[in-house]
């Protein structure tokens, strides 16, 4: 193996010492490029002449009216944003810095190159959203652990989903208690999190495909643990420490690895074992199901153990009678961003509002009693916008504090977790409380509201349509073109929810099906993508004759950000059936308007797996063509995937369905 090894190790300095060669003290091409991608910036204007849902535009001219800012006009306020930081050639890892790459200073002070300072910045950012998802990992697991052990006052929802993932781990379950095996499962995936010494890592040994385990391998991109390896990034990315840049991105594919699977995977895995798969279900979604008259709660972040219990307490006799004793019609939960979408298919009554952006621009329609926020994705500027309203903000965990906010949390070392159910009903009364404070405050609601379905799973899908034969036999025929997973952010560099949708017509229209979940799948549900209703009006005919015989809407939401694991798992399971490797399959993930840190990981997990990953954000690497073309090109061979980026999303659309027609070709389909 030590040959294959060196031998794959020799392939990938042959693709990249074959790359041409770029003056390194030649700055002014990527400069020009810089402010070409600079110039198709939207201003605050554009988004409201052209962002694809009026309630958005109601909300932001409301906001005008009203004199308060949000994300967008601090964009604007940014603008021009530093041509050093868009190219990647700014480092301030150290503090003889900051460093930055001009023609006259190629290099930084400790000598290195714009190779070096835009591979680290990359390396830096999957990392960072490593120890991100890595952190909302640990909660879940722990908590499915503590669960078993007594010390969480929670049920084990998910018996039938914790017995099968145990036994496809090998893990023994006849005749013993769902308990015992919940705890054996925690432990396995609490090695993978945060071992020390290399070992097997059993997540990617159990559930990623053999073809790609031999790729990795070969590669040496296996990782030891998903702490580890963020240690190591931030280690190896560090001042005078390693100075190659391949090696560098060696790492970046390494911490992706971690990524993926000691982040993401261990995180959905745990979560359905702890809370129930959940099901299909339908609701209203969009600002305009704000109710008025009713204690209105928002959960938004990520970590779901607390907020189920927030959201059942808020669910109980109890509470909505005390709710209506102080006037109230009763209580409703509405989802902002993950720990919404993670709520909304599991419980009944969770109206999905928005992403993170839209958090200003809901919280100004002075609906909202009380706001719940945990970890991840939450501007501190919705402080301000809270403040006007005089809505009550309640962090809940002890990584993440808001100057003005109320903290009813989680210690950091979690010792009150036995005390969950007293700290729900703390918080679930402080917005009854809240409720009753605020009458009075004006409100406004744009009256947009659609009807979305939510909660598809590798379980409903083989349920609903018998297996995935159907699927796979439509794929096959070409009844069905391939499949996208688009997900990622929002990012006012595009138009705010506009290149999402426009990738997604342009994808439906040639009989592309879409599966979507995390921040993206919310234009696609305001927007009533998640209906039945748009298979007339989106899809081409074949994509539209299969969805109408299985009932099923032109795109299926998966839930949140960690269910990008439903989706991988929907899309290994047909490339299984019809007896290609993934990477073979006309299959890809897009995430137009990616834009946090977490975004990095989520596309390149993809890319590991083999697929494309296409976008409309380009990722802060044009100071070095050779970290560009790595990520863009030299992939290819490495793993199957590279990165696709047109600002254009209609062009980038059709790009999908091209290299889709490519893929068929190879593969005999067409
Ligand atoms: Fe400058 Fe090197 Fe320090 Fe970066 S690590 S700030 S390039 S001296």
């Amino acid at each position: 193996m030590g040959n294959e090894i060196h031998r794959h190790a020799d392939v990938r300095e042959n693709v990249i010492e074959h790359s041409h060669h770029h003056d390194p003290n030649d700055v002014t091409d990527y400069m020009e490029a810089v402010k070409a991608y600079r110039a198709t910036f939207p201003t605050k204007q554009d988004v409201i002449e052209k962002t694809p849902d009026p309630a958005v535009r109601e909300m932001l001219l409301r906001m005008e009216q009203l004199g308060i800012d949000n994300s967008f006009d601090r964009f604007d306020q940014q603008q021009p944003q530093c041509n050093f930081g868009l190219a990647g050639i700014c480092c301030r890892i150290c503090h003889m810095g900051p460093c930055r790459i001009t023609q006259k200073s190629p290099r930084g002070v400790c000598g290195a190159d714009a190779d070096l300072i835009v591979a680290r910045n990359m390396l830096r950012a999957v990392a960072a959203g490593t120890a991100q998802h890595g952190m909302h990992a640990r909660e879940v697991i722990l908590s499915l652990k503590w669960a078993a052990e007594g010390k969480l006052p929670l049920p084990i929802l998910g018996k039938e989903k914790l017995i099968a993932t145990a036994k496809s781990f090998d893990i023994e379950t006849a005749g013993r208690s769902i308990n015992d095996i919940a705890i054996d499962f925690a432990n396995v995936l609490l090695a993978d999190l945060c071992r020390p010494e290399a070992d097997e890592y059993k997540v990617i040994r159990y559930a990623a495909p053999p073809e790609r385990q031999k790729v990795w391998k070969e590669l040496d991109i296996l990782p030891i643990s998903t702490y580890h390896e963020v240690f190591e990034a931030l280690h190896n990315s560090g001042e005078a420490c390693d100075g190659d840049w391949r090696n560098i991105m060696q790492q970046f594919l390494r911490t992706g690895l971690a990524f993926v699977f000691g982040s993401v995977v261990n995180t959905n895995l745990a979560t359905d074992s702890l809370f129930g798969v959940g099901e299909r279900r339908k609701c209203m979604v969009n600002i305009g199901a704000l109710k008025k008259g009713y204690v209105n709660i928002a959960v938004h972040g990520h970590m779901p153990t607390l907020v189920s219990e927030i959201v059942r307490l808020g669910h109980s006799r109890e509470m909505i009678d005390l709710a209506k004793e102080k006037g109230a019609k009763g209580i409703q939960f509405y989802g902002i961003c993950c720990t919404g979408l993670s709520a909304m298919y599991r419980y009944d009554h969770v109206i999905p509002l928005c992403n993170p952006p839209g958090a200003e621009l809901v919280l100004a329609t002075g609906a909202l009693d009380l706001w719940i926020a945990d970890v991840q994705d939450i501007y501190p500027a919705i402080m301000d916008v809270a403040k006007c309203f005089k809505t009550t903000v309640v962090t809940t965990e002890d990584s993440t504090k808001l100057p003005g906010a109320e903290h009813i949390a989680y210690d950091h070392t979690h010792s009150n977790i036995g005390e969950t159910t007293e700290i729900a009903r703390k918080i679930v009364l402080r917005g009854i409380e809240s409720f009753e404070a605020r009458q009075g405050i004006p409100v406004f609601i744009p009256p947009y509201e659609v009807e979305a379905e939510l909660g598809f799973s590798v379980e409903s899908v083989t349920r609903d349509l018998g297996s995935f034969e159907p699927l796979a036999e439509a794929v096959k025929s070409g009844q069905i073109q391939g499949i996208v997973n688009i997900v990622g952010c929002t990012n006012p560099k595009t138009v705010y929810e506009r290149c999402i949708v426009d990738v997604a017509d342009v994808l439906l229209r040639n009989n592309i099906l879409l599966i979507t979940n995390g921040c993206a799948s919310f234009p696609l549900l305001k927007l009533g993508y998640c209906n039945q209703e748009a298979i007339e009006t989106k899809c081409g005919e074949g994509l539209k004759a299969f969805l109408k015989e299985h009932k099923m809407p032109p795109v299926w939401h998966v839930g949140e950000c960690v269910d990008n694991t439903r989706s991988t798992g929907i899309l290994s399971g047909l490339a299984g059936l019809c007896g290609h490797p993934l990477k073979d399959m006309p299959f890809a993930q897009s995430s137009p308007e990616w834009g946090n840190e977490k975004g990095v990981g989520a596309a390149l997990a993809f890319r590991l797996l083999g697929l494309n990953s296409y976008h409309c954000v380009e990722p802060q690497t044009f100071g070095s063509e050779k970290v560009t073309k790595f990520l863009k090109e030299d992939t290819k061979e490495l793993l199957g995937g590279v990165m696709v980026v047109n600002t254009d999303p209609v062009a980038l659309g059709e790009q999908i369905v091209a290299d889709f027609r490519e893929k068929r070709k190879a593969l005999g389909w067409d």
